[in-house]
């Protein structure tokens, strides 16, 4: 009898342990972030062209974005599929663009844009690598260094487009650029 009710315990042990496999790999499936399918927003970016200054403090607030240099006017690639969600002018950003991805789990962000590009309107869906704008410094950027400011926001349940939990983009642009060669 000892021995058969240990026999049973160990498959359902083996049971057990399949399940909770399966079940982590289903997880890790849902859970795959838009993050991971970044392409790079400025073409032929490298890696030394990015500097990590997400905790860095600007203007008396923490930066939450990279800052990728370039000259006025360089297109800005859409870094995955989704909507274009808002077009909004703002104050410190200028021309910016709000892009949800294709789940609505996280928004991305462009700033300091010189201008959109032609035909971009709210709800339009953009696939990766579509130019989206033009690089420039409207906003409170310095007009002597036009540059992309580009964040990456987790979004809430209710997926406003001014709310987020700010992630940092730098590890996920890393990849990005590393991936195209
Ligand atoms: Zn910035």
């Amino acid at each position: 009898m000892r021995k058969r009710s240990s026999f049973q315990g160990g498959t359902d042990l083996k049971l057990c342990v399949r399940i909770v496999v399966l079940l982590s790999a289903l997880l890790a499936f849902g859970a795959t972030s838009s993050i991971l399918d970044m392409t790079p927003p400025i073409r032929g970016l490298v890696r030394a062209d990015l500097r990590d200054t997400f905790g860095e403090f600007h203007n008396g607030h923490r930066h939450e974005a990279i800052d990728i240099l370039e000259p006025r006017g360089t297109p800005v690639h859409a870094v995955v599929s989704g909507t274009i969600r808002k077009l909004f002018l703002s104050k410190p950003g200028g021309n910016t663009i709000y892009q949800f991805d294709e789940t609505g789990v996280y928004c991305y962000y462009y700033a300091h844009l010189d201008r959109y590009v032609e035909g971009l309107r709210e709800g339009v869906r953009v696939e990766r690598g579509d130019v989206i704008g033009f690089v420039g410094s409207t906003g409170n950027a310095d007009a002597r260094t036009p540059h992309l400011h580009f964040a990456i926001f987790e979004l809430e349940q209710q997926r406003q487009w001014w709310k987020g939990k700010a992630v940092n983009p730098y590890p996920g642009l890393v990849d990005a650029v590393n991936r195209v060669k």
